[in-house]
């Protein structure tokens, strides 16, 4: 059976055959393109005219972002901004300590006696003056254990009640564990080690809520809201029960998104982990493909634990952090590479890309491999040169470009300066430089939606309307690219999904508006009508 979708314009991302009228769809792929009559001779079909007055283009592909978004709503909203949650519920922005503590002193209430009280979003940046400590939570809350995760999710920020249940008063000498004037822990969590003490404490990490059902039925209903049709959950444990709750979600017939999750490799022995992926793709269907690996290496620029090579911080903060010795890092790139899998590497700082890019050009001298096509993730801060070498070593890079927007203000002030805040996420350089590149939004630690991002990519505006880095501006062409194709090449998926081509999975999105025929700064406001997957429509109501 045959169907034919209508609209005003369909845009394709195919150099061949750049714009149609009409799509039909077979068996979940596209079977043809073009203007109607053209179409006739593939057989009989029905032609759906609901998107008659409207525009489509390719599904959007994330390339970054996290199943978490879809557990997190289950936990009290701490952040700066106004946000929607995956029902399109508006959330109100906290913007002083002050709300803060009144909104815990509210939650803490309705929450039963004993329960933690978990909290996220949390951004001190925007937060002059005090820094959110275990007093200020204290004042408040002290009966029960608090958790508050900073947006940026390397950072949390917990009260005396859960510091007493951990083993870090003791074991003060934890990397990343906070400490006061007094020199006793502040409640200032920073990265993985440190934050694993209060999960056990906790006997639940909420990086392990992935393996649930209705986390993966959120994060789809989010990520279809804003017209993404593949998304990865980059960075999942890969526990047994998390594998199985992974496969029956998206095995339900309605479940709107392809999901592709990335191993975490800082979990796992390094051979441990290969065999875990290898076993796992044997599994992968239509909607679920395993494969990507996702390692960690230092923390975020803003949250000052991202690693910087001279002069370092504008403002003078000492260095970040490493997740793991850089031996091991390094270690862990050769292994994985040597195994044949594809490795999504988190680098935000110019010397965590320095250290990745020795790793792979190491891995490519020893076992040298065709399209490997390991992807720097973020890379919020790369160089000219460390470009040139990405392209050479065929290196993707997939940009937080978001962060132009949320923390652009805080980078030109504090982290960076003027000079090098211009060249955060330097897409156009890299796409002269012919390197395939995507965006993203990293969601939960900023909303998932790929319209926006296409924005921040072509306006490079702050929160505050300051205009970082004109130079490395896109063109709404380009920014298109970087969340379908683009993206979709990142994941080793371009012969499936990503453009509208013959052959490959009849995935788009439905907008009212012609992208080519409005003022950029009204992409963020745009609606998605509808997202079709496999030819299967999605529609929205809002
Ligand atoms: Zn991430």
């Amino acid at each position: 059976m045959i169907t034919v979708f209508e609209a005003k314009r369909i845009i394709t991302m195919d150099p061949s055959l750049p714009e149609a009228t009409h799509i039909a769809v077979k068996d979940g792929k596209v079977i043809g393109v073009g203007p109607l009559n053209e179409l006739e001779d593939l057989g009989s079909f029905t032609l759906d005219k609901r998107f008659a007055n409207q525009y489509i283009y390719p599904g959007f592909v994330e390339g970054h972002s996290h199943a978490l978004e879809g557990a997190m709503w289950s936990y009290l909203y701490l952040g700066y901004f106004p946000r929607h949650d995956p029902d399109g519920k508006p959330w109100q922005g906290c913007q002083s300590l002050e709300q803060i503590q009144k909104n815990l002193r509210d939650y803490a209430q309705q929450l039963p006696a004993g329960e933690p009280l978990i909290a996220w979003g949390f951004d001190p940046v925007y937060f002059e003056g005090a820094r959110l400590d275990k007093k200020i939570i204290d004042e408040v809350v002290s009966d029960r254990p608090v958790v508050i995760f900073h947006a940026n999710l390397h950072l949390m920020t917990v009260n005396s009640h859960m510091l007493a249940q951990t083993s870090l008063h003791t074991n003060s000498d934890v990397e990343g564990v906070m400490l006061g004037t007094d020199g006793l822990p502040n409640g200032e969590l920073r990265e993985m080690a440190a934050m694993f003490a209060v999960f056990e404490a906790l006997g639940r990490s909420i990086f392990e809520e992935v393996a649930s059902t209705k986390t993966l039925e959120n994060y789809a209903k989010a990520a279809q809201r804003t017209g993404i049709t593949t998304v990865t959950d980059l960075y999942n444990p890969l526990s047994d029960t998390g594998v199985e709750v992974l496969k029956t979600a998206t095995a339900a017939s309605d479940y709107a998104v392809r999901l592709v999750p990335a191993i975490a490799a800082l979990d796992w022995q390094n051979n441990q982990g290969i065999e875990r992926v290898f076993a796992c793709q044997k599994d992968n269907t239509d909607k679920l493909q395993f494969g990507l690996v996702k390692l960690m290496t230092d923390g975020s620029i803003q949250g000052f634990s991202a690693r910087m090579l001279w002069p370092g911080y504008h403002n003078g903060h000492e260095n970040g952090i490493w997740n793991a010795p850089p031996e091991t890092l390094k270690q862990i790139v050769l292994d994985y590479h040597q195994a044949g899998l594809q490795l999504h590497i988190h680098t935000n700082g110019d010397e965590a890309v320095e250290l990745i890019l020795d790793a792979i050009e190491e891995a490519q001298t020893l076992w040298y491999r065709a399209d490997h096509r390991h992807t720097l993730q973020h890379c919020q801060f790369i160089s000219q040169a460390q470009m040139r070498r990405a392209a050479k070593l065929g290196v993707c890079l997939n940009m937080f470009v978001n962060h132009i927007y949320y923390w652009g203000d805080i980078h030109r002030d504090k982290t960076l300066g003027y000079s090098r805040s211009r060249r955060m996420q330097p897409l156009s350089s890299a796409l002269s430089l012919n390197i395939p590149v995507a965006m993203h939004s990293d969601a939960p630690v900023t909303p998932l939606g790929p319209l926006f991002s296409m924005w921040c990519s072509i306006a490079r505006k702050t929160a505050s309307g300051q205009s970082l880095g004109e130079h490395e501006s896109l063109t709404i062409q380009q920014a298109l690219y970087a969340v379908t194709l683009g993206a979709a090449y990142t994941l080793h998926m371009d012969d499936k999904v990503g453009s509208l081509e013959v052959g490959k999975y009849a995935d788009m999105v439905v907008l009212d508006k012609d992208l080519y025929d409005i003022d950029s700064d009204d992409l963020p406001d745009l609606v998605v009508q509808a997202t079709v997957l496999g030819g299967q429509v999605y529609a929205n109501n809002g």
